[in-house]
């Protein structure tokens, strides 16, 4: 530890966003860095703890409580303070393969377990690994850095979201032959067609791409394994091992009359085609467009949230967005303490853009639709909308019971539905044969990673369901290290 009073000597502070006004008339990131100075002053906030829960990754009830990554979190701190950029950007890559992608998206659980959270505002962690790594990349330091070996074995992968893109790098660190498929057009997964651009721009994510090629991995898009009879066969039999990275596709859907109304659609079919759109790479047709649009979101998630930031950008003309639940407290209540996962009520980009716009918060708690209904052509102009209570049964299961006489009816154009996924697709399980489990997740153990069928693995949302960018690298770094183990010993 650098500076052993840093902590009681400054406040936290973190780089500027632009102003809503100004940031909503573009899709472009909106978040800029502090000055060298400044990062040192909040590298030096880090009090070396001794026992760092930040770098943990615990979980405590469920929930994670720390790095899942083990980040050497003070480690980097210090060398921040420090000024020694360089040994800082190596500690982060000892255990973190693409710090660009967490230090942008990630929701930094490490900073929920910082020691000095306890009474105080959390070290600025994930700002502290952004900093690191985008002066890095900035400078031209990050370069490809192919294995001075290779095995003959050959590796497929399904999947090119951040599972997907881990395995990939650490199968390829190995010396293994690392074949990578995707039926999107571009690699990414939902790094590159789900999360919208203002929050990780897309030429951050084809930057990595263009790396991870030229350290030797080959990347096939628009190459869909379970639609392709020919590219199934190959896979199946020309590889060593197969690791599916295929995610939790599946989205939830809203099973009411009224769901086939035109302009009822799924969150992430939406935030894709924006995502083509800021790039031109989608006809008129495709495009769902929420311009002067009465927009409503179902689900108060970051899913949810993406889409109100999206279609304010488009221009909508107002936006509700429901969640089943209640709004959860302002403060930590005593019942999740310290250092677990703090389940506060959060005020996202999404939220702050629209109170700013339309003068008030988006969100309507304990709310759900019961009916859409559309017009003769069968366009949607109105939701029926009712309150929701939570109360538990007699076994003490949560159920949702629609408050009687709540129902109210609003004008609406288009609708998101941002309600959750429920799993691996069909087309997955029936393509490779392999078992899917009580919660329609791809079935391997945690550790070994390994599925009913023989050489066949799977990692990411695929087998955990739908989670998060660090834990989904995460486990790529996991059934690399499981695949290696395998194929050493057969
Ligand atoms: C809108 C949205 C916003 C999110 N925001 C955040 C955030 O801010 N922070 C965060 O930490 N997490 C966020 N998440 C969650 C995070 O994106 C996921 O947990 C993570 O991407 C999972 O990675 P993955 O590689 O397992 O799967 P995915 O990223 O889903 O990638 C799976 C890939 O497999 C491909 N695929 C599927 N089937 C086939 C097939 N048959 N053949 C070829 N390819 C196939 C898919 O096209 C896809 O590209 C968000 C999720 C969504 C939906
Ligand atoms: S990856 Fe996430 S949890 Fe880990 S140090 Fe970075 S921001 Fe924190």
């Amino acid at each position: 530890m650098g500076k052993p009073t840093g902590f009681l000597e400054f406040e936290r502070k973190v780089g500027n966003n632009e102003l809503v006004k100004k940031r909503i008339e573009h899709y472009n990131e909106f978040h800029s860095l502090l000055s060298k100075e400044e990062q040192k002053i909040q590298g030096s906030r880090c009090m070396d703890c001794g026992i760092p829960f930040c770098q943990s990754g615990l979980l405590l009830k469920g929930m994670v409580s720390g790095c899942p990554l083990n980040n050497l979190i003070p480690e980097f701190n210090d060398l921040i303070y420090r000024d020694n950029l360089e040994l800082a950007l190596q500690r982060l890559l000892k255990t973190n393969p693409f710090p660009e992608f967490t230090g942008r998206v990630c929701p930094a659980p490490c900073e929920s377990s910082c020691t000095l959270a306890l009474n105080a505002p959390a070290v600025s962690i994930k700002e502290n690994e952004r900093y690191i790594i985008d002066k890095a990349m900035e400078e031209g330091k990050v370069k490809a850095n192919p294995p001075q070996y290779r095995n003959n074995k050959k590796v497929s992968i399904i999947g090119s979201g951040p599972s997907g893109l881990s395995a990939a790098f650490y199968l390829n660190r190995y010396g293994y032959i690392v074949d990578v498929y995707e039926r999107e057009d571009a690699a990414g997964g939902l790094l590159m067609y789900g999360i919208p651009n203002m929050k990780l721009d897309k030429k951050v994510v084809q930057n990595r791409i263009n790396l991870l090629k030229e350290e030797g991995i080959t990347f096939y898009t628009n190459s869909d394994v379970s639609k392709d009879d020919k590219l199934k066969v190959k896979v199946l039999n020309e590889y060593d091992s197969i690791v599916l990275a295929t995610g939790a596709t599946k989205p939830r859907d809203l099973l009411v009359p009224g769901r086939s109304s035109n302009g009822v659609y799924f969150a992430v079919d939406y935030l894709k085609s924006s995502t083509k759109n800021v790039y031109n790479n989608i006809s008129n047709e495709e495009f769902i467009d929420a311009k002067n649009k009465n927009v409503l979101v179902i689900g108060g998630g970051d899913t949810g949230t993406d889409c109100v930031a999206t279609a304010i950008r488009q221009g909508c003309n107002n936006i509700i967005q429901l969640e089943i639940t209640d709004s959860l407290p302002l403060k930590r209540q005593v019942t999740n303490p310290w250092p677990e996962w703090k389940r506060i009520l959060k005020v996202d980009y999404g939220q702050e853009e629209a109170i700013e716009i339309f003068g008030e918060d988006p969100r309507r708690y304990c709310s759900s639709v019961k009916e859409f209904i559309s017009d003769s052509q069968g366009n949607l102009k109105e939701a029926k909308i009712v309150k929701i209570q939570c109360i538990k049964d007699e076994n003490g299961k949560v159920i949702f019971k629609e408050v009687e006489g709540s129902e109210e009816i609003i004008k609406v154009d288009i609708v998101l539905l941002a309600m959750g996924f429920l799993g691996t697709e069909e087309t997955i399980k029936n393509t490779f044969d392999v078992s899917i489990n009580s919660r329609g997740n791809i079935s391997a153990e945690y550790g070994d990673f390994k599925t009913n069928v023989q050489n066949i693995f799977t990692c990411g949302d695929a087998r955990r369901g739908q989670s998060l960018v660090v834990w989904a690298i995460r486990e790529g770094l996991e059934v690399a290290k499981a695949i290696n183990e395998y194929l050493i010993n057969k």
